[in-house]
């Protein structure tokens, strides 16, 4: 039987600070948990939406038609050893991301440098392909071990999974799965050029985002590599534009914040206006990188 727990408020639980709660929840603490959670999910015939550190979701207000599972695996991060000049470390997919950086800043192991500012965690990463100042997440993973309703628990390898711009999935399509835990490909390079590369990026984020407001990050993908949202935003006069509690930065036309009141509903009125200015003014549809619950 699982352990069913009074649903959590999604905005306690997000970035953003947005959202009710979940119609159902499921705090899966341990592998011996997952087949249990997959037959209740499946007896519910609720859509399974997984939550990390939400600082990418953007959760709806009231009470969500969904199956809201908080995967708990904090193991790690850890060195397991030396494949030729790689070093590999794994973690688990509750891990912090930027606990993960500092620990192997510390032990002198390069790779996440780009990573740096990026809140949330290791799975949630993983699930983006995070990336930022011209580094990604999935190109340094070496194995995922993963839970899916078809295959069960499974360490899988590149080519069992497909990624691109801030999208990853199964190579088998599963409709859901859970990361348990990643094992990376990093190279040896001495602890203070990594710190420094890491302040830099961090210092070059914070004079050009709110790091610190309540938000989820840029809310749509850049169309392209050449052309971000963010000046197409801007351009159509959305920097700064406010409704309901929510605003477009003034300091980042990408950044949704949540300005202290703000409602999904008004989130998502804002970001639909913005949407539809934008393929008026240039024709091109933004796509939402923040993830809508559900
Ligand atoms: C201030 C700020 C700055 C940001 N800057 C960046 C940036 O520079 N680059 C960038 O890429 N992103 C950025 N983001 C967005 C966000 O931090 C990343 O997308 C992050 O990797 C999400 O991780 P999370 O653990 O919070 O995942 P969540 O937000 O909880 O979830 C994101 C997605 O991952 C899935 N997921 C989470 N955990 C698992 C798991 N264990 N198994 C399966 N699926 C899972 C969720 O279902 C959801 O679809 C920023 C956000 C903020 C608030």
């Amino acid at each position: 039987m699982p352990r069913v727990y009074p649903a959590s408020l999604l905005s306690s639980l997000t970035t953003l600070r947005l959202g009710g709660r979940a119609a159902e929840e499921f705090r899966l603490d341990s592998e011996d948990e997952l087949d249990a959670c997959g037959r209740w999910a499946s007896s519910l015939k609720l859509p399974v939406h997984v939550l990390g550190g939400g600082s990418n979701i953007l959760a709806r207000d009231g009470t969500l038609p969904l199956l809201l599972v908080r995967p708990n695996f904090r193991q790690g991060p850890e060195v397991l050893g030396e494949e030729g000049d790689k070093v590999i470390v794994r973690a688990g997919a509750s891990v912090r991301l930027p606990h993960l950086l500092a620990r192997c800043a510390a032990w002198g192991l390069s790779g996440f440098e780009g990573l740096t500012g990026i809140p949330g965690t290791v799975g949630g990463a993983v699930a983006m392909n995070a990336g930022s100042c011209g580094c990604e997440l999935l190109p340094l993973v070496r194995s995922l071990r993963i839970w899916s309703p078809g295959t069960g628990l499974k360490d899988i390898f590149p080519g069992q999974w497909q990624f691109a711009y801030r999208y990853f999935a199964l190579t088998n399509a599963e409709k859901y799965f859970f990361i348990i835990s990643a094992s990376f490909c990093l190279t040896r390079a001495s602890s203070n050029g990594i710190r420094e590369a890491m302040r830099l990026n961090y210092f070059k984020k914070k004079s050009t985002q709110p790091v610190l407001a309540w938000s989820a990050g840029c809310a749509f993908a850049n169309p392209s590599p050449e052309l971000a949202a963010g000046k197409l935003l801007d351009e159509a006069g959305f920097k700064g534009k406010r409704l309901g509690g929510m605003a477009f930065s003034p300091l980042h036309a990408n950044f949704l914040v949540n300005e202290g009141k703000g409602s999904a509903g008004a989130a998502l009125d804002l970001l639909g206006q913005a949407r539809e200015a934008v393929q008026g003014r240039n024709g091109i549809t933004l796509q939402l990188e923040i993830k809508v619950f559900p």
